[in-house]
């Protein structure tokens, strides 16, 4: 399996000289499976990109799209998405079952005249929109475990397993409870603890993953300003990622406000804090363009 970063920004697109290294363009996250299932996590503004990387690279293109849920930094990219433009070319789109308003609704949308020159209908691609409810399903070889995330609208994490590798995909949500500081003594040192069961639930969730693209768009220092905007702090991400026994961990969804620098201090930090765990957990900041294989 390899994971490749298109798209790595929450909220809004933040391009410019201070975001380069890590990028600018909204949530996008491609896997491929060894067999060549193209899975595609969100469709923020990076999935430009990635399409027009498929379009040169393969013929037909087919794939499978899972939604977290249709943010804006999450679907906006899709009109741009060119191989769906194009006749012969298949893709399927999934989202979760209980949406306010389906996945289908939500992109026609943002193509109405008003907001986009080219309506939903008018993409040329055989795209089939399919809904998610509870439970494992399968997409050729490729396994999906969805799990509910704690966020201001209806929200799924991705636990996402081919050939013997697991990635977890975990954009955009919040603590159920978290002071930031909740650590208990384990022989001698220190061990992270989640109070609330649905945090360590999620701990559950992520257990044993390759790779964990984590939502971690908030320093515990700006969270006690932003708590219920449905995000994660850098404490609760390395937490769940140490109790969680996963061997990497990308944090995801960075700040549009968060420069390179200011990136490259978040994960500092984390790392420091998943030391004094002596976790063996590797922890790095997603950046565009980054493909890993698992
Ligand atoms: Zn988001
Ligand atoms: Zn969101």
């Amino acid at each position: 399996m390899r994971v490749t970063f298109w798209g790595t920004r929450g909220s809004i697109p933040a391009p410019g000289r201070a975001t380069i290294r890590y990028g600018g363009n909204t949530s996008c996250v491609e896997v491929r499976s060894d067999n060549g299932t193209l899975v595609i996590c969100d469709s923020g503004t990076g999935i430009r990109e990635l399409g027009l990387h498929l379009m040169a690279t393969s013929e037909p293109v087919r794939g499978h799209l899972l939604f977290s849920h249709t943010h804006w930094d999450h679907i906006q990219g899709w009109p741009f998405f060119t191989p769906a433009l194009a006749k012969g070319n298949e893709f399927t789109l999934h989202a979760v079952a209980s949406a306010q308003v389906s996945l289908e609704t939500a992109l026609a949308n943002q193509m109405q005249y008003t907001y986009f020159p080219i309506t939903l209908d008018e993409m040329n691609a055989d795209i089939t929109f399919e809904e998610i409810r509870e439970g494992t399903f399968s997409i050729d070889g490729v396994k999906i475990t969805p799990h509910r995330l704690n966020h201001t609208t209806d929200c799924l994490g991705f636990r996402i397993e081919a050939d013997g590798r697991t990635l977890v995909y975990a954009s955009d949500t919040e603590p159920h409870g978290f002071d930031g500081r909740a650590q208990r003594a384990k022989g001698g040192g220190i061990g992270p603890e989640l109070a609330h069961e649905a945090d360590r639930a999620f701990a559950e969730f992520v257990e044993g993953a390759d790779l964990l693209v984590m939502d971690a768009q908030y320093t515990d220092a700006e969270y006690v300003e932003k708590r219920g905007w449905g995000h994660s702090t850098t404490n609760y991400a390395t937490d769940v990622a140490v109790l969680g026994g996963v061997a990497r961990m990308a944090l995801f969804h960075h700040d549009p406000t968060h420069s390179d620098a200011a990136v490259d201090s978040i994960v500092k930090h984390a790392r420091k804090r998943a030391a004094a765990y002596h976790s063996g957990v590797e922890i790095y900041g997603a950046a565009e363009g980054l493909s890993i294989p698992l």
